[in-house]
């Protein structure tokens, strides 16, 4: 079982246990004011201070009665991570965040500006146990889930430290979504309710490996966000030799179920595909790409490998363009995108985030 971070964690600085706001959803933060003797309204208050403007210290909530300022101060936490580390790349405008836990951890974010469009990545565990052969997270090994306030606290600092309005969120960092369901669920809520970051749905990305029993949970949401399930190869034996996942679900039940969310009303499906010199970019690996996803309303996310120390490597921009083109010329339902990534020499880019802080921090 994995282990979800509890609601109310010991500040290690302090031996009072407080209770952690952030992250809490909009409906439980009101219940938890009226538990406290407030107004419901209290909670909308509270809500709109954390996320909309950024505010941690309950002395700056000036529509807030002082007595309940004071308790706020006393006995609950605002803050869940600290900056640690901002590189910023020096090829264009991408800068990866190191965020500290309060138990010590260390996790990442990635901004990355392009133009108008300003996209956060996200991490949602720290480490991951999935070990996808070509990732740099999946090397780490497990620690633990991230809490839906650590997840929220993330773009709070970015949004701090970077001054151009964030238009996209996507699940992409450290960890499997899918594997810490209810606090990405909570944390994409806050992103997404107008009186937090007001995002439209379709600007906020859920990536998975590709765990189809929460993928059929998703399909059944109301929530309208976006899937992205990252393929990787296009069969089964190909799958299995770089995602171990691969074993338990096979390439033919995800796409089923990318199809079926894809049928959806005002649902997008993303299939996402890494592209490693020699092991999955031939052009018969293009044709079977095709065939696989012919007739499925999405788009195909082709990602140039990003070297992260390990045996696999990039292919050169000619394979990466026929591949494409092979996809492209099937002029089917789907749409071909070769994503570039940004921030390689910060080592931000897709696969390449793990924080060497951690073995620092264990040794
Ligand atoms: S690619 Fe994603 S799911 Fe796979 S090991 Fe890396 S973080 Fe985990």
């Amino acid at each position: 079982m994995i282990e979800v971070a509890p609601s109310i964690v010991k500040n290690m600085k302090s031996t009072i246990e407080k209770h952690t706001l952030k992250g809490m959803s909009f409906s439980n933060l009101q219940n938890w004011c009226v538990d406290q003797g407030e107004s419901r309204f209290r909670g909308i208050q509270l809500f709109e201070w954390m996320y909309q403007h950024g505010i941690n210290d309950p002395r700056e909530m000036s529509n807030i009665r002082k007595s309940f300022r004071d308790y706020l101060i006393t006995n609950c936490l605002f803050e869940t991570l600290s900056i640690e580390q901002i590189l910023s790349s020096a090829l264009e405008p991408t800068q990866k965040f190191l965020f500290k836990t309060l138990d010590g951890l260390f996790i990442e974010a990635v901004s990355i500006i392009d133009g108008v469009r300003h996209t956060v990545c996200l991490s949602t565990q720290i480490g991951c146990n999935l070990k996808c052969d070509f990732c740099a997270t999946g090397q780490m090994g497990f620690s633990r889930n991230l809490s839906s306030g650590e997840i929220v606290d993330q773009l709070i600092h970015v949004r701090k430290q970077t001054h151009q309005p964030i238009t996209n969120i996507v699940f992409m960092g450290m960890g499997e979504p899918f594997l810490n369901y209810d606090n990405v669920m909570d944390a994409a809520d806050i992103f997404h309710n107008q009186r937090g970051f007001d995002l439209a749905s379709s600007r906020i990305t859920i990536s998975t490996a590709g765990i189809l029993p929460k993928i059929e949970q998703f399909i059944h949401e109301k929530r309208k966000f976006k899937l992205a399930i990252s393929l990787n190869a296009p069969d089964d034996v190909t799958r299995s030799k770089i995602m171990p996942v691969n074993n338990k679900w096979s390439i033919q039940e995800l796409i089923h179920a990318g199809r079926a969310y894809s049928k959806m009303p005002r649902r997008e499906v993303m299939f996402e595909y890494v592209l490693l010199k020699g092991f999955n970019d031939s052009e018969d690996d293009a044709m079977q790409l095709a065939r696989l996803l012919k007739g499925i309303e999405c788009k195909i996310n082709i990602i140039p490998y990003n070297a992260s120390g390990g045996i696999y490597k990039r292919p050169d921009e000619q394979t990466v363009n026929e591949f494409a083109k092979v996809l492209s010329g099937k002029r089917d339902t789907y749409r071909v995108l070769v994503r570039r990534s940004k921030g390689e020499d910060i080592e931000a880019a897709c696969g390449q985030l793990a924080t060497k802080s951690q073995e620092n921090a264990h040794a």
